[in-house]
């Protein structure tokens, strides 16, 4: 794999490969009596430790084997957060198959195109799922065999789904005897396809390598900062982008694992936190929104809950305030991407920051923050030259790093490096001191004039309103400026704000020419598979909207 010269003098290091069965390995060695907590489908709480997971693992890796399962093959899975999926993680990558995980909030015409694409031999799937499932089955060309990941006493009686096999009796059938197999570190472990919000998704092929420098890099104090005292409740699904690397880094560092499995709305999430005592979690902003709702109609405190990364789309200051001030809860604003693996910069403060005053330490943490060692990144403008890291120039935001991706799975899309560089589709503006903050998807940004309007800064002010509970902005068609800002609102239960208070709101915040020209109160903002709000969708619904500044 490389393509850089050897010294006439190489290290004298043992050339041990990093692979992820070396993790599972580890952890039981280890700290082989630690828990893993999971809320399952059957509605019950599970627990085991550390040790149980990997002799099950062990026991699915001979089962896989005997299905004629070989290294490369892809294994599809369609699974909540929880014990069986944490098995299957180590067990496929482990035997040198291919993880394959699928997000099962897309459509199924979307799921069977991504099955047939990966040449899926198995899917392994959760009961939730099984009339998805029945639903693609029939539009799946490779794959040979399903496996239901529940208790024996759930298999349905009858079914249309072919070669249906209840993941228990494999792992009742097969022993424990398995010994983890040494290759390649730069093999293929796991498979994530993007969420395809334009065109077909396309797969990040992550490999064993990727995986563990990843791990490390993100267990990191001032990356996630994951230690064997924390107890984890990773909301970030194990369906999208290995959650966020939490089911190595945790199992790395021998903290405690808590689940939560379908149940993901605020009470369910809230409960799981307080009975478990969690101490650090992860997740997309709209999923704190539910908790922080539950939480505050109910009058409720946390009495463990001390740090929580938020990444995926911008975490609002408004939710960041109310986590830090009201809850004492310490944010990690992360940002990063499928392509790369995905976590690409973390915010923390640093020592240098302690003398400054409360706002200006909240303006920082509202950052994407610093590269995570690893990660490279900088700014181009469109002809692709490099633009300073000044805090006001944006551009478009290039990385690289050992686990960004080189290319897509089959090499779809062709060459998508910049002279060894990946486009990641954001505009950023990066500090002289290295922290960075995304203004914008560039394929969101509203063009007005020949400038341009962040939408970001614009949603996060309407978000900073008492009576908001989401907000979207999107360029509208405008026949002077080209396009203006309009603004789409969710407002709070039983709170009420008019167009007018809203766009005095901006007033003294922003430049006055960055003000939406109008507001549209609306009763839901489409949400993708991802938890993101889809902009596609709205311009798409406010095509023909005319604004009364036209
Ligand atoms: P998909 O939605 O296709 O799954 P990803 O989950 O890979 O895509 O999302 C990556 C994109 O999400 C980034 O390119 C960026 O636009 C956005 N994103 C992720 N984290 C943040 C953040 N903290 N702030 C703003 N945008 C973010």
């Amino acid at each position: 794999m490389s393509e850089y010269p050897k010294s006439p003098l190489m290290g004298q290091m043992m050339s041990q490969p990093l692979l992820v069965s070396s993790i599972i390995e580890h952890a039981d060695r280890h700290f082989g009596a630690n828990e893993i907590v999971s809320r399952r489908v059957e509605g019950d709480i599970h627990r085991y430790t550390y040790r149980d997971c990997h002799r099950r693992a062990r026991q699915l890796a001979n089962a896989l084997e005997k299905c004629g399962v070989r290294m490369g093959d892809r294994i599809a899975t369609l699974a909540w957060n929880g014990y069986r999926h944490l098995e299957a993680y180590y067990a496929v990558s482990g035997s040198g198959a291919v993880l394959h995980t699928i997000n099962p909030r897309l459509t199924p015409e979307h799921i069977a195109y991504i099955a047939n694409h990966a040449e899926d031999q198995f899917l392994m799937f959760d009961l939730t799922f099984l009339p998805l499932v029945e639903a693609f089955a029939a539009h799946c060309t490779t794959i040979k065999g399903y496996i239901l990941m529940c208790d024996k006493d759930r298999m349905p009686a009858s079914t249309k789904i072919p070669n249906l096999q209840c993941y228990e009796d494999l792992i009742e059938a097969n022993s424990a005897d398995y010994v983890w197999p040494l290759f390649d570190e730069n093999s293929a472990a796991t498979l994530c396809y993007t969420s395809g919000t334009t065109g077909n998704p396309k797969g990040a092929l992550y490999s064993h390598r990727s995986t563990i420098l990843h791990a490390y890099a993100s267990a990191m104090p001032d990356s996630l900062c994951v230690s064997g005292r924390d107890t984890v409740l990773p909301v970030v699904p194990m369906f999208h982008v290995n959650a966020w690397g939490l089911p190595y880094s945790v199992l790395l560092s021998g903290a405690k694992m808590v689940f939560p499995g379908p149940s993901l709305d605020g009470k369910s999430l809230y409960e799981l936190f307080e009975s478990e005592k969690v101490t650090f979690s992860a997740g997309v902003p709209t999923v704190w929104l539910g908790l922080l709702t539950y939480m505050a109609q109910n009058n409720l405190k946390f009495s463990s809950f001390k740090r929580t990364v938020i990444g995926g789309s911008a975490c609002p200051p408004a939710m960041m305030k109310t986590l830090r001030h009201q809850y004492g809860i310490e944010v990690v604003h992360a940002w990063g991407m499928t392509e790369m693996s995905p976590l690409g910069t973390a915010c923390t403060l640093q020592t240098k920051h302690d003398a400054m005053s409360e706002d200006e330490k909240q303006a920082v943490l509202e950052t994407q923050g610093h590269a995570i060692f690893g990660v490279d990144m900088k700014i181009v403008d469109d002809a692709g030259v490099e633009l300073p890291w000044d805090g006001k120039t944006y551009g478009n935001l290039l990385v690289k790093g050992p686990w960004v991706i080189s290319s897509y799975f089959k090499n779809e899309g062709g060459d998508v490096l910049e002279n060894g560089w990946f486009p990641t589709g954001d505009v950023a503006i990066i500090s002289p001191d290295g922290y960075m903050r995304i203004t914008d998807r560039s394929k969101d940004v509203i063009k007005s004039g020949g400038e341009w309007i962040g939408t970001i800064d614009l949603e996060n002010i309407a978000m900073g309103h008492p009576a908001v509970q989401m907000a979207a902005c999107i360029g509208v068609v405008h026949p002077k400026w080209d396009e203006r800002p309009l603004l789409i609102v969710v407002k709070k239960p039983g709170q009420d704000v008019s167009k007018e208070e809203l766009l005095k709101f901006y007033e003294g915040k922003i430049a006055k020419w960055w003000t939406p020209d109008d507001v549209e109160f609306v009763d839901a903002l489409p949400i993708g598979a991802t938890g993101k709000i889809l902009k596609n969708k709205i311009r798409e619904q406010f095509k023909e909207y005319k604004l009364p500044t036209a």
